[in-house]
């Protein structure tokens, strides 16, 4: 069943169109990341499905329930973002509770003669004190409870708000860049947390991230967009390895996937300058090559190219260099091992490439 289901999303600002038919269905217990540029509409759409912004067109349904027009608190999301939004005069344990008491709070709202009684509210209170320990210990925050948040570090605050959404057992969570004010150990460290939430609640989670790494470690499926259109919707080896289109290749893959230009002749055989590269394609005339970094090796023979610099980074090194004949920049990912004996700078050298790791796009990309 669809946890979050949008169908032709689109919303303006004044005149300017940011969202241009949006349509996309995550199921419940599907965590679908949502990457794109800058600017490209991503936190437009996570506010829609939260209800912090309406749709200009187009329909919402969380759970099944058309929710196009449903008020913010009646959505049954759980968000969280990159600023905490603690409150900073409730100890950890009481900001954990707020969601558990507004939902008591509500519940006696709506029943006014038993308002003044607090049915059973020993016992609630005792349940509620028992689901904030659980979901504070799940994240290592049980030592913490009596603190506020302004004793706390920017990683603790963070988890005190997934515990908080944790709490709530929400049909979805909405999360905007959660991880961003993290250092890079405790990012990597919570990210494993969120996912591990998010199993455990069967819920449907929408990730907005800029990180590519975080949207393809985490995810069920990576979702793409750019200029306010969904581009690809795919598991996070298809995006990569199977990308739908030249900018859902270049914006996938650190560094960037290599372009190189090329020709498919009447032979359907596809050139690069005037070289075979063993590589037959349906379509005819100019193309675009797209290799990635660690399918290039150092060959004997193959695109002759020049190198330029070298970077170290530890796991791998990088190899920059320069092909001859079109001056395109062409880096190589290679292993750590090689760094010791790679070209100079200003060295010719040639790159090889199995065909089967070369993507072709066509004109239109
Ligand atoms: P970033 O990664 O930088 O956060 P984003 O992908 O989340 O970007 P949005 O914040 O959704 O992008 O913004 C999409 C576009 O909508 C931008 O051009 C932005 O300027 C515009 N926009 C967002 N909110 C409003 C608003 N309230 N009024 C007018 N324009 C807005």
């Amino acid at each position: 069943m669809a946890g979050i289901s949008l169908t032709s999303v689109t919303k303006s600002f004044g005149g300017n169109t940011v969202l241009h038919g949006v349509s996309l269905d995550i199921a419940a217990g599907e965590f679908v990341a949502l990457v794109g540029p800058s600017g490209c509409g991503k936190t437009t759409l996570m506010r829609i499905v939260a209800g912090i912004e309406q749709a200009s067109s187009g329909t919402l349904r969380i759970q099944g329930r058309d929710a196009t027009s449903l008020r913010a608190g009646e959505r049954d999301v759980a968000m969280v973002f990159q600023s905490y939004a603690l409150y900073p005069h409730l100890t950890v344990a009481e900001n954990i509770a707020v969601p558990l008491a507004m939902r008591r709070l509500n519940a006696w709202q709506r029943l006014p003669l038993l308002g003044g009684l607090m049915p059973g509210a020993r016992a609630t209170r005792r349940r509620i004190a028992g689901e904030v320990a659980a979901a504070a210990e799940s994240l290592g925050l049980g030592a913490l409870l009596d603190r506020r948040p302004a004793q706390l570090s920017g990683g603790q605050r963070q988890r005190v708000a997934l515990a908080r959404a944790m709490v709530r057992r929400p049909a979805a969570f909405l999360m905007d860049e959660p991880l961003s004010n993290l250092d890079a150990s405790l990012r990597v460290q919570t990210r494993r947390e969120i996912v591990a939430i998010h199993r455990r609640a069967g819920a449907a989670t929408l990730y907005v991230t800029h990180d590519q790494s975080e949207a393809l470690t985490m995810a069920d499926r990576v979702a793409v967009m750019q200029g306010g259109r969904i581009l690809q919707v795919a598991p996070p080896r298809e995006i990569y390895a199977d990308p739908a289109d030249l900018r859902v290749a270049t914006f996938i893959g650190s560094p960037r996937i290599n372009l190189l230009p090329g020709e498919a002749g009447r032979d359907g055989l596809v050139r690069v300058g005037d070289r075979l590269i063993g590589l037959r394609c349906a379509a005819r005339g100019p193309l675009t090559l797209g290799i990635r970094p660690e399918a290039f090796v150092l060959a004997a023979e193959g695109l002759p190219a020049r190198a330029e610099a070298v970077e170290f980074l530890g796991e791998s090194v990088l190899l920059h260099t320069r092909h001859e004949a079109s001056g395109s920049p062409l880096v190589l990912r290679l292993p750590p091992e090689a760094a010791g004996r790679l070209p100079a700078s200003g060295a010719a050298l040639h790159l090889g490439f199995a065909p089967g790791a070369a993507l072709l796009f066509d004109q239109d990309g």
